[in-house]
């Protein structure tokens, strides 16, 4: 049995076919499976509309077709009149159907009479080849509907760009890279094909068998992440951490789906695999011989630091880049050799730039002796871009860089425990060796959503009381992180050799 009637297809549908055609079929007819959008996505969303809407500025004096994906057929028979109409010099927004298939075009920019250029906005920083069947559809679906398309663009943000204050330059924010050959490459030998495919599987009863794979976050991660893993194996061998594919794949050919079912000396196991095979089959922590001299190696007192910081694609402060990482909180705990622990914190509130804040209470709090434990080399690296970007703190700044002592290096090194699930994040550690401490009582509890919650406390248009909220809740976060890694740490030294 086949289906007679499939949906119409879409720029988004044909894309996400490509990545993966179970993910094509869900979207198609189970969308009571997709998981609502959580904030960080509508930020990311939101985000690559506003990006979309200034670029249109790099073809200035053009149409905005305005009906909406619901009012498609308006929209196209006004992109319609508007291509007949030679005065207008480009269409944004122009809408298409052809074979069955609708698209939106960001920018047509009309060469002459009856000849356009194409170009698709990215927020990206490049071209991705994923760029190119995203673009060659449209062309299939504008040139099927009588349209000549000479040129093919690729508009993209220059991460280069230095925002000088005002508004932004256009011709400097924004690359037009012409990507006519892969297009017209793509379209030659893979579009029919893919598209026959992609219909084929459309036109079946049941959803494509397909298995979890690098598709699943490549080139997005899919938004049927955890239904398709709904009812694997607790130790999949996907949590082997850094598993490459040829490993996957030869655990699939040997039908090993389990890490608990790997057998020793499996061929092409990291150290770090080995370790961690060894730890899910015992049921046991694995604790190295080196780790409580590598725990011993710390300074009093002990400053256990860790940033939020946001990177807007559209820079705000002068002086700044397209997607610059810019720290606005921190949090320290203090413990002393005597065991007293203190709280210091700093969380920037204006709509001015939160680097001298930043830096100056943060000089204030660490002090000139002690060891800074973070967790990762996060803190690191804003230090030394602060120090490049604030050359008047640069010595202050290295100077807290010689005293971190970072964790996780130390933990990845010498210690597992099979609930970390493959992971050494510490939102997978703190559970596994803190249980009584989580994010979960956290309206703010991942770094991502630090991000966006920043971005909305400092908007403008966000009312006092709102501000309000989002900064407790902000604060919350930050010191629950460092909280949890007096917690890990105080506890590992706890751990008997
Ligand atoms: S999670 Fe992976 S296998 Fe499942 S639909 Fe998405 S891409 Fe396909």
């Amino acid at each position: 049995m086949t289906r007679t009637n499939i949906p119409q297809l879409s720029k988004t549908r044909f894309m996400a076919g490509l990545q993966c055609l179970k993910r094509l079929y869900l979207e198609s007819y189970h969308r009571e499976l997709l998981p609502p959008v959580d904030a960080s996505q509508q930020a990311l969303f939101d985000s690559g509309n506003a990006v979309g809407v200034l670029a249109r500025g790099v073809n200035p004096g053009g149409l905005l077709i305005t009906e909406d994906y619901f009012n498609h057929d308006r929209a196209a028979a006004r992109t319609r009149q508007a291509v007949a109409d030679g005065s207008i010099p480009s269409i944004y927004e122009a809408a298409f159907t052809y074979d069955g298939i609708r698209t939106r075009v960001d920018i047509l920019q009309r060469l002459n009479q009856d000849v356009f250029a194409l170009a698709e906005v990215k927020s990206s920083t490049s071209v991705k080849q994923e760029h190119i069947p995203d673009s060659a559809v449209q062309v299939y679906v504008a040139e099927g509907s009588g349209i000549e398309i000479r040129n093919i663009y690729l508009v993209h943000i220059d991460r280069n760009y230095v925002f000088q204050g005002g508004e932004y330059a256009l011709d400097k924010l924004f690359y037009r890279e012409d990507v006519t050959a892969q297009v017209r490459s793509y379209m030659e030998t893979s579009i029919i094909s893919d598209l026959a495919r992609i219909r084929d599987a459309l036109a079946q009863d049941d959803t494509p068998a397909v298995d979890i794979g690098r598709q699943c976050t490549k080139p997005y991660e899919c938004p049927f992440f955890s239904h398709c893993r709904e009812g694997l194996p607790d130790h999949h061998v996907e949590q082997l951490p850094g598993a490459r594919v040829a490993l996957l794949d030869s655990l699939k050919s040997a039908g090993i789906t389990d890490i608990a079912s790997i057998f020793s000396g499996f061929p092409g196991l990291t150290r770090l695999q080995e370790r961690v095979r060894e730890s899910v089959v015992s049921g046991e922590a694995y604790v190295g011989r080196d780790l409580a001299t590598e725990l011993s190696g710390v300074e009093y007192p002990l400053r256990y630091l860790d940033f939020e910081t946001f990177n807007p694609a559209l820079p705000y402060y002068l002086g700044t880049r397209p997607y610059q990482v810019i720290p606005f909180q921190w949090s320290m705990h203090i413990q002393h050799a005597d065991g007293r622990l203190e709280h210091r914190e700093f969380l920037h509130e204006g709509p001015d730039d939160p680097r001298p804040a930043f830096i100056s209470s943060l000089s204030d709090a660490a002090g000139n002796s002690g060891s800074i434990v973070t967790y990762s080399g996060y803190e690191e690296t804003r230090l030394k871009q602060l120090a490049g970007d604030f050359p008047e703190y640069a010595n202050s700044l290295l100077a807290l860089v010689d005293r971190m002592y970072d964790l996780l290096k130390v933990i990845r090194a010498h210690y597992y425990h099979p609930a970390f699930h493959g992971s050494f994040s510490l939102k997978a550690v703190l559970p596994a060796l803190v249980p009584e401490l989580g994010y979960e009582d956290l309206e703010i509890n991942d770094g991502s959503m630090a991000s966006v919650a920043y971005a909305q406390m400092i908007h403008p248009a966000t009312e006092e009381f709102e501000r309000g909220r989002i900064y407790a809740a902000l604060l919350a976060y930050c010191q629950r992180d460092t909280e949890a890694m007096v917690r890990v740490f105080g506890l590992l030294r706890s751990v008997p050799r």
